[in-house]
């Protein structure tokens, strides 16, 4: 499958230094900063430093080493924020894809949100 990569969107704008963030955590792999309109009491973003569109872009071509630094990078935000559930009462991990996933921001981001109940996923 072919994804198309656009450079211009506010994620590469970041990473390319353009523009600031609120940085939580980098490793080689994968940035974590607030998201600038949260949802949640604790709400970092964290995304891949490579060019990935979406989840399933990611998923099919990223290789294992960004896979781990990404995952990896998720359980440090959680550690750090107090939320994992060695410190904390847990989260929600969300990728939006496409349109039907409503995503804004064509660069693959995970959403970690916590600090308070996150309510159910229906309704
Ligand atoms: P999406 O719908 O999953 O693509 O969500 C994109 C998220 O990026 C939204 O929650 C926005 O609030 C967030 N966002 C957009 N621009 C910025 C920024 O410059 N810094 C941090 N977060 C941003």
């Amino acid at each position: 499958m072919a994804f198309t990569y656009d450079d211009s969107n506010i994620f590469a704008r970041i990473l390319r230094g353009e523009i600031p963030c609120d940085k939580v955590a980098e490793n080689d792999h994968a940035l974590a900063f607030r998201d600038i309109a949260p949802k949640a009491p604790v709400h970092v973003l964290v995304i891949p430093k490579g060019k990935y569109v979406s989840f399933d872009d990611f998923a099919a071509n990223a290789a294992e080493g960004e896979i781990a630094g990404l995952m990896r990078l998720c359980a440090e935000v959680c550690a750090a924020e107090g939320i994992g559930l060695e410190e904390g009462q847990g989260f929600r991990a969300i990728s939006n894809a496409g349109s039907h996933g409503v995503q804004e921001v064509p660069h693959f981001h995970l959403h970690i949100m916590g600090g308070a109940p996150m309510g159910p996923m229906s309704g």
